[in-house]
């Protein structure tokens, strides 16, 4: 069933509560595809009630982004969700999450702000902001669901992270479920964004997984030197990418590696004939 209501999902949620069944919320942007679908088939596996949120957030995009074009396919995205089992599909518009004529700033709204050691670094460097506006919105969505558990994709490792942290340091009453990246047959990581990409471009994005398998794979033979393995990306880079970061942190707390190891994130962001993407690994 889908709804655009605030007011709706809380009427489902109390009687759901009563009943005493477990809820799961996957928050998501839209565009859904398989990525999103593994996410829904597991909070189904795991909750008596699923919802599915699908909102493109506007306080999480920079005023130069991709908010107008990002795809909006709601009733495609209501099908794929209710076919993998989904009870709700939450569509809310920005005024009915906002307020009527809101103005989305710091300066009027209540923000989440996550600490800074976590955000001035990897997306966070480039995308000022971006993950106040992401806690913000699924703070709000944890609580108009009350959901007991929230899923989110590895795909996100720096959001997932981040989130993980706001749910420890405001005792949010959820458990959180991380899921791992789901890829189509060539490697390339799905994303809402690859629709941007034509069939070039879909080439040339091969390039993050590949400089991703490939330093996997030299740590795998002994390689833990980060020079050196950043080194290796240049091979698999030529004048469709635009390198924005190649970096190893730790996969629990984004602290920087000095030398890489078994707990060793890597993530990278390039952007493929201007079109942004990321992807990223864990060594061990
Ligand atoms: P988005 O709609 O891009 O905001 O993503 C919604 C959720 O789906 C986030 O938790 C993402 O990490 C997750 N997600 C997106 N793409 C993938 C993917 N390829 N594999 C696994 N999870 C994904």
């Amino acid at each position: 069933m889908l709804t655009h209501k605030i007011n709706e999902v809380k009427e489902h949620v109390k009687k759901w509560k009563q009943e005493g069944l477990k809820i799961g919320i996957v928050p998501t942007m839209g565009a859904l595809h398989a990525g999103h679908g593994s996410l829904i088939k597991k909070a189904v596996e795991t909750c008596d009630r699923v919802i599915v949120s699908v909102f493109v957030n506007p306080i999480q995009f920079g005023p130069s982004e991709d908010f107008d074009k990002y795809p909006r396919t709601l009733e495609a995205d209501v099908k794929l969700a209710e076919g993998l089992g989904a009870d709700l599909i939450f569509a809310p518009s920005a005024d009915e999450m906002y307020g009527e004529g809101q103005r989305l700033s710091n300066d009027t709204l209540t923000y989440v702000v996550p600490p800074f050691f976590y955000v001035n670094k990897l997306c966070g460097k480039s995308r000022v902001g971006h993950f106040d506006g992401v806690c913000t919105v699924v703070l709000k969505l944890f609580n108009i669901t009350q959901a007991d558990y929230g899923f989110f994709g590895q795909k996100d490792a720096q959001q997932l992270i981040i989130i993980r942290k706001m749910v420890n340091d405001l005792n949010i009453p959820i458990e959180l479920i991380g899921c791992p990246i789901v890829r189509d047959d060539s490697g390339l990581a799905l994303s809402s964004r690859n629709k941007y990409l034509d069939e070039k471009g879909k080439e040339d994005a091969l390039a993050l997984n590949k400089i991703l398998n490939n330093i996997k794979a030299c740590y795998n033979k002994g390689v833990n030197d980060i020079s050196a393995l950043k080194e290796t990306a240049f091979q698999f880079l030529n004048e469709a990418h635009d390198l924005e970061y190649l970096e190893f942190v730790d996969k629990d707390n984004l602290e920087d590696k000095t030398t890489a190891d078994d707990n060793t994130l890597v993530l990278i962001a390039c952007r493929v004939n201007d079109v942004r993407l990321i992807d990223n690994i864990t060594l061990k």
